[in-house]
């Protein structure tokens, strides 16, 4: 399953977060390709959409998709050197899919920080040098080899050659991989890499309680979004206290606390998407009597695998999809109306799996 590592440095909130993503957790039981580990967190997808369909459906059970966040153990700095927790540190970053970094926005003077001081950017940067110096280490080593494949002009060491200098380029002057520009072939190559600055990265800005609605007057955060521009990553701001405190709410306790607050919706239900879209996933929904439900594939999965999410044997025996897109269902308030004014699709083996299609898979046992 793809899952989403938090890292940041120690007292920046991370386990107050990590617990938060715990205690509003789903239950295992329903998501089957669910890591059975302390550090590891399942989060259900918010989305609308269910219960729209819920309505329209009236099913016995509505079924989130859910996805995965993974606690990454502290950084100390030198980590590339196999200092401390460091080595541990980086081998659990390699095996996760993206990356969502907290980095401390909020004052405290019972709270120490591990400089002593606060300051985002330099949290920021010190996290992200070990990961650059790490990928310095692959990307050099990467290139003694394919220098000497690239002397007798073999035409992939040739452009393997070029991305390799454009990398290495890039991570002398400490930035990461990810914002080298690439056209799609050197894409593919630098992919080969498994860079650990070249994953996506979100950064979570953890701020004060006062500071939640008035993030504007936080410059802590202003610095972060810009450093996040530069990367062409993308900022949430949370509390992570307050959030622990949601999330051992639930139904009308919680939406009256949010109200109070004067929050639209929990700060990490808008983690939880931006991590979602992030790793470059979709979801498709079923929507039967007995359940509907959300289903998460990849971007630019086709039907007979996006079946495979369900059931082996829905890929296996996979005929026909029969497809409408939410929107349509939605509108139109039926399947059978929907149907009438021909919005229900039947669609074969190679149809992209759209995000918000209902689908009705066709199969063969
Ligand atoms: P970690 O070392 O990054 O896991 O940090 P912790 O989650 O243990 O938090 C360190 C300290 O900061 C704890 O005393 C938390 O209560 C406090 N803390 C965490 N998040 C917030 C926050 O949003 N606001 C304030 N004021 N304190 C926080």
């Amino acid at each position: 399953a793809l899952t989403t590592g938090i890292v940041g440095l120690p007292n920046v909130g991370k386990s107050t977060l990590f617990n938060a993503i715990t205690q509003a957790g789903a239950e295992a039981a329903n998501y089957p390709f669910a890591t059975i580990d302390p550090n590891v967190g399942i989060v259900e997808v918010p989305d609308e959409r269910l219960q729209v369909l819920t309505e329209l459906v009236n099913p016995k059970k509505t079924t989130p998709t859910a996805f995965e966040f993974t606690d990454i153990a502290g950084i100390v700095e030198g980590a590339s050197h196999g200092e401390g927790l460091g080595n541990k540190f980086l081998s659990h970053i390699r095996e996760v899919d993206a990356i969502s970094h907290v980095v401390r926005c909020f004052e405290g003077g019972d709270i120490t920080h591990v400089s002593g001081s606060v300051d985002p950017v330099r949290d920021i940067e010190v996290i992200n040098l070990e990961l650059i110096l790490a990928d310095l280490e692959t990307v050099t080593k990467r290139m003694e080899k394919v220098e000497k494949q690239a002397k007798s002009k073999d035409k992939d060491a040739l452009a393997e050659h070029a991305v390799l200098e454009k990398l290495v380029k890039a991570l002398e002057a400490e930035k990461p991989a990810r914002s080298v520009t690439l056209d799609e072939d050197e894409h593919k190559i630098a992919k080969g890499f498994q860079l650990l600055t070249m994953k996506p990265i979100l950064y979570v800005a953890n701020v004060s309680e006062e500071d939640l609605l008035h993030e504007e007057d936080n410059e802590y955060v202003q610095r972060v979004r810009e450093v996040a521009a530069s990367e062409g990553a993308e900022v949430i701001t949370i509390c992570a206290n307050i959030e622990s405190e949601i999330a051992e709410l639930d139904g009308e306790d919680r939406e009256s606390f949010l109200e109070d607050l004067g929050l639209a919706e929990a700060g990490l239900d808008r983690l939880i998407r931006a991590a979602y879209e992030l790793l470059g996933l979709n979801t498709y929904f079923t929507a039967g009597e007995q359940e509907v439900r959300a289903w998460t594939i990849r971007k630019g999965t086709k039907a007979p695998q996006a079946a495979g999410v369900i059931h082996t044997d829905f890929e296996r025996g996979f005929i026909r999809a029969e497809v409408v897109a939410y929107d349509d269902l939605a509108s139109y308030g039926s399947m059978p109306k929907a149907k009438e004014a021909g919005k229900v699709r039947l669609e074969g083996k190679e149809y992209v799996v759209q995000d918000g299609d209902v689908i009705y898979f066709r199969f063969n046992v």
